[in-house]
């Protein structure tokens, strides 16, 4: 060790980067000696160490020597998932008693060894990543965690089965919650759904091709819990206060309602695209129609019988041909996402048809099958 190394333990001051070789995982693909020369050169890095097993026991003990002797108070690492590994190895330091908030780590496994052949191009991009985080630690503030008060009650804004299995869930616990839901009822997209997949039933019980809702067991479960108040046809105007203490105004029917609650949850859901957004598909045509509103021609033929029906003439199709992947992938006219359910909902409607017009020739066009 150097007398520079050494001289600074007393004040700690400066950075040290560590290069984990994942025992030959990174270090046979990426050069890690001439990151680490590179990375020397840098005046705040006071030191430069390569271990093969950071996360290791052994490299735990290295870690231990390095912090009690190179003097160092903040720590670049590159090793593997600054979310996995990343919190052992902060963890090891912080337990040495270095703030954990001067602490921060790039994935040159899964992001440079693992994915690029050429050794060149992959050590080019994992020292590109490490100097960013150097960047980024140079610029670091050591914090403090405090500890604040929360008042034991919940708004959770959504009344679909995300706001409700939530609602539920707290109210077990003995807090209070208010579900503020927009509509005139709980349930949300769910109980709008004649049938869902897996099991083909409505979305909220376990009943098939049911006509009336007489029993909703979780909507039950929430309308009969005495730490559940429901704020139906209502919707949040104004939230004052801080963290784990707001005083919220909700606009209801009968006027403004106003209480304090210590957590949020918003649980308002998704909208269905919006099919104007791509004029080739002529969604003005009356003959083409999203599936929410296939849904309900669906329920309404199962009811009146004599099969599905076109809405241009009330004739039966000949033909169904369902365009899926509508606005997804698409960054001009659509999102970047996929909705993840449109896949399954679409053959589970196909089946349907088939079902209401056995003579009907289905066809299902996608760009891939991923829901
Ligand atoms: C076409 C389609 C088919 C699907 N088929 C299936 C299926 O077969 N099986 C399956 O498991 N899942 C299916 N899903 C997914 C399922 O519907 C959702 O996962 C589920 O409804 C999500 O529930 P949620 O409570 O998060 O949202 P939602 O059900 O959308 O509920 C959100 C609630 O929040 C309310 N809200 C919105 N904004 C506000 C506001 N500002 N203030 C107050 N309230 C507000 C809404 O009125 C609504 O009640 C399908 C989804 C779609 C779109
Ligand atoms: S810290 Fe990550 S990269 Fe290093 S040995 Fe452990 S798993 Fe491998
Ligand atoms: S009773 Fe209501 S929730 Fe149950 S299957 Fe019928 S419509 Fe669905
Ligand atoms: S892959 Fe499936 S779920 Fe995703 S957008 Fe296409 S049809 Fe919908």
């Amino acid at each position: 060790m150097s007398d520079s190394e050494t001289d600074n333990v007393g004040q700690r001051k400066g950075i040290a980067v560590f290069l984990c070789g994942c025992r030959g995982e990174i270090s046979n693909k990426i050069d890690l000696e001439s990151i680490a020369s590179a990375i020397k050169e840098h005046p705040e890095v006071v030191t430069v160490g390569i271990h093969e097993s950071l996360c290791s026991r052994e490299g735990q003990q290295f870690l231990k020597g390095e912090y009690a002797n190179k003097g160092f108070d903040k720590v670049a690492v590159s090793a593997c998932s600054p979310n996995i590994q990343g919190l052992i190895i902060s963890r090891f330091l912080e337990a040495e008693g270095m703030n954990k908030y001067l602490f921060d780590q790039v994935n040159i496994r899964e992001q440079c060894a693992w994915v690029h052949a050429d050794r060149e191009r992959a050590t080019s991009k994992a020292k590109s990543l490490l100097l960013g985080a150097l960047a980024k630690v140079e610029k670091l503030m050591p914090l403090e965690d405090i500890e604040v008060p929360i008042l034991g009650s919940t708004l959770v804004i959504g009344g679909g089965v995300t706001g409700m299995a939530a609602a539920l869930d707290i109210a077990s616990s003995g807090f209070k919650v208010y579900i503020v839901e927009r509509s005139n009822d709980l349930g949300g997209r769910a109980y709008k759904l004649s049938m869902t997949f897996p099991t083909h039933n409505c979305g909220i019980c376990c009943m098939q091709y049911c006509k009336e809702c007489v029993f909703t067991p979780k909507i039950e479960d929430v309308l009969q819990n005495k730490n559940i108040e429901v704020l139906l046809n209502s919707n949040v105007e104004d939230m004052t206060g801080g963290f784990g203490n707001r005083h919220v105004k909700v606009k209801t029917l009968e006027g403004c309602k106003e209480f304090d609650v210590g957590t949020i949850i918003v649980a308002t859901g998704s909208k269905t695209f919006d099919p104007t957004r791509i004029p080739e598909l002529h969604y003005e045509i009356p003959n083409v129609i999203t599936t929410t509103e296939l849904e309900q021609l669906i329920v309404k033929q199962r009811e009146l019988g004599g099969g599905l029906k076109r809405p241009s003439d009330g004739k039966n199709p000949k033909t169904v041909n369902f365009v899926q992947c509508v606005g997804s992938r698409d960054k001009v006219k659509g999102n970047l996402h996929c909705s993840l359910v449109c896949c399954t909902y679409a053959i589970g409607q196909a089946r349907e048809i088939k079902k209401l017009n056995p003579g009907a020739d289905v066809y299902v066009h996608y760009i891939d099958l991923r829901g």
